[in-house]
């Protein structure tokens, strides 16, 4: 079987044995994939920084059939993405992103997926590192859009009803977005969303930026994410990248 050659990005790696590192790739062509650095930490020469999280190239894929682990041939870096590994908030924020392609329960065929990735980890790189969380926020908001889970915020999502945009609104997630003011008092465990809020995820839905967010309004914004995110998921197994996110370790600098 020919090997498949396709654009990647290394959404995650650790070391495997003592001289292998095992990584998992999104492709362009394959969604998301687990493959097999051998020899990776014996050689830098061989595969240099695609070893790096974040870094993108082309990756030479050899595939064996009924295996969840492949091998990766090659990976020729175009982008090594250092910016994101030399600050924290932007590591961190990238992290998150990860977190979140990784974990998302998604069609792997999800068309175009690698394009909107990509993007964000520019976006993030290319951030003030006051403005990582923004970056991030933004990021997953359309990478979740994306993926064909966009959370109603124009009607409730309970009876269709058309919401006034100038007011506040329960969220709940898992009614699946935004409620009426009748569905949101029998809705249990719902947040409030505010009209700020409303529109800066409308904003970041659409690929646009929205306005620069107070530490308070981020951080309210970071919790309603991961439960929308958890919500989805239906598991409370941990999501490591978004407690270090949220906690802010990496602000106390
Ligand atoms: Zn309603």
């Amino acid at each position: 079987m020919a090997p498949l050659v396709t654009e990647a990005i290394v959404l995650h790696a650790f070391d495997y044995l003592e001289t292998s590192r095992i990584l998992r790739l999104l492709t362009r062509e394959a969604g998301v994939q687990s493959v097999l650095a051998r020899g990776a930490r014996r050689s830098r020469k061989r595969f240099g920084s695609a070893m790096d999280l974040f870094a993108q190239g082309i990756a030479e894929i050899h595939f064996r059939p009924n295996r969840e682990l492949q091998t990766l041939g090659a990976l020729d870096v175009t982008r090594a993405r250092s910016e994101l590994g030399e600050d924290v908030g932007r590591f961190t924020a990238a992290s998150v992103i990860s977190e979140i392609v990784l974990r998302f329960p998604y069609e792997e065929s999800a068309a175009g997926i690698f394009d909107v990735v990509e993007e964000c980890f520019d976006r993030i790189g290319a951030a003030d590192p006051g403005r990582t969380l923004d970056a991030a926020l933004g990021g997953a908001w359309r990478i979740i859009a994306h993926l064909g889970f966009t959370p109603a915020l124009d009607v409730c999502a309970n009876c269709h009803a058309p919401l006034d945009p100038g007011i506040a609104v329960a969220f709940s997630h898992s009614a699946g977005g935004a409620l009426c003011g009748r569905c949101g008092t029998v809705a249990a465990g719902s947040r409030v969303l505010p009209p700020p809020a409303r529109d800066a995820i409308r904003m970041w839905m659409n690929g646009d930026d929205a306005p620069p967010l107070t530490t308070a309004e981020a951080r309210a914004h970071q919790r309603l994410l991961r439960e929308f995110f958890q919500e989805h998921l239906g598991t409370d197994r941990e999501l490591r990248a978004f407690r270090v996110w949220e906690q802010g370790a990496w602000s106390a600098a």
